[in-house]
């Protein structure tokens, strides 16, 4: 037995093998989401006999498995996805990572993984962007993104549950999601596939929950949308646009202000960070006091009918993707039937503004908001 394994991770007996030479960073304008690397990952791995291996920072590069292992062949994989900022301070910032690790745990159970302290997986993050802060553009809207994954390292075959399993945590410089960086992006509404359903794991950030979503995404785009508009059931509910969470801006017919509508956490909605942290501070009187905004935030099943019907009345005022990678962004039109529905205004509302603007300082740290930056 390897004297380093505990039944649980332990952050503690981290190793750090720290790579000889050092990759050249590359010039912020030419990063592109999840395309380049830090030096280094860490690294652990779960055996049934020992349970988690000392977890080690080792240079960044490939992992040698078993072909048999579980997760090639039936996607025992889960993952999370989480940045962090550099503040004006010099200090590293994580936003509600808290959030991202509870978040793990559950993907990880649902899938039957071996279980996992999300606190030790936090632990390690923090480690990691520290040994990686020479990564961290200083400049806004830049952060390094963090991606902690377990996947299923079972050898064999047999369709069951895997007792193994590999951690493992990447780091990666990251600008604007969006190559055309804060534009609008245009949404297809579909129907006719769906990226998650009752009693399914679209509630969960598990691998199989994105690559049936790669062709329509192809279709989409081959009829000139940038993301698709995922739909639900009969009634075509809206759930979520592309791998981010949505929310539509429409004033109230009571004149009292607008109402910032989203999808309730019905089990095929990813419980986002960046759309828990929207309603939170769209209910806050100090934000609507700070931004001269009155907000009603609502969870709720609402349908493409009701879009078309605000959108007709003139009420529709804002479409918005919200998720880690994009954090607030605008939607400028979604396709639908045929025909689309034009959201007014090129580019990013008063409310999707506000929301964006209050996120991004509480990221870089240039304001505290409910202990939401993690140094
Ligand atoms: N929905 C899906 C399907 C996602 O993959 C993501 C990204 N994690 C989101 C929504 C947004 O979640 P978050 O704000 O936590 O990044």
């Amino acid at each position: 037995t390897n004297p380093g394994c505990s039944a649980s991770l332990d952050a503690s007996k981290l190793k750090i093998t720290l790579s000889e030479t050092l990759k050249p960073l590359q010039p912020i304008e030419t990063l592109q989401f999840g395309k380049t690397f830090s030096d280094h990952m860490i690294v652990a791995t779960y055996d049934p006999a020992v349970g988690w291996s000392a977890p080690e920072v080792k240079p960044y590069g490939p992992i040698a498995l078993d072909p048999a292992s579980s997760c090639f062949h039936y996607g025992g994989n889960a993952f999370e996805g989480l940045k962090a900022y550099l503040g004006p301070d010099g200090e590293a910032r994580l936003f509600r990572p808290d959030l991202n690790m509870r978040r793990l745990e559950r993907s990880c159970a649902r899938l039957a993984l071996p279980p996992i302290d999300g606190d030790a997986v936090l632990e390690l993050v923090k480690r990691l962007v520290n040994i990686e802060k020479r990564w961290m553009p200083e400049e806004s809207g830049y952060s390094l993104y963090i991606r902690p994954t377990i996947i299923a390292t079972r050898p064999g075959l047999a369709v069951t549950a895997s007792d193994h399993a590999l951690l493992y945590i990447l780091a990666s410089p990251t600008g604007p999601y969006f190559p055309q960086g804060l534009e609008a992006v245009s949404l297809l509404a579909v129907s006719d596939n769906v990226r998650a359903w009752p009693g399914g794991t679209g509630s969960h950030k598990v691998a199989g929950n994105y690559s049936p979503g790669f062709l329509p995404q192809i279709a989409a785009a081959q009829q000139g949308y940038d993301q698709i508009l995922w739909l639900f059931g009969e009634d075509r509910r809206i759930t979520e646009a592309g791998a981010m969470n949505f929310f539509v801006v429409v004033k109230r017919d009571d004149g009292d202000g607008l109402d910032l509508i989203t999808a309730s956490l019905d089990g095929t909605i990813l419980p986002g960070v960046t759309r828990a942290s929207c309603l939170a501070l769209a209910g806050d009187p100090e934000f609507q006091k700070e931004t001269s905004l009155r907000l009603h935030p609502q969870e709720k099943l609402y349908t493409m009918s009701d879009l078309v019907k605000w959108s007709s009345e003139g009420k529709l005022l804002e479409a918005l993707a919200i998720g880690t990678a994009v954090i607030v962004g605008p939607c400028n039109r979604i396709g639908y039937e045929g025909k689309d529905i034009v959201i007014p205004g090129n580019g990013l509302g008063p409310v999707g503004t506000a929301l964006r603007k209050k996120i991004l300082d509480i990221q870089e740290g240039r304001t505290n908001w409910q202990g939401w930056g993690v140094v």
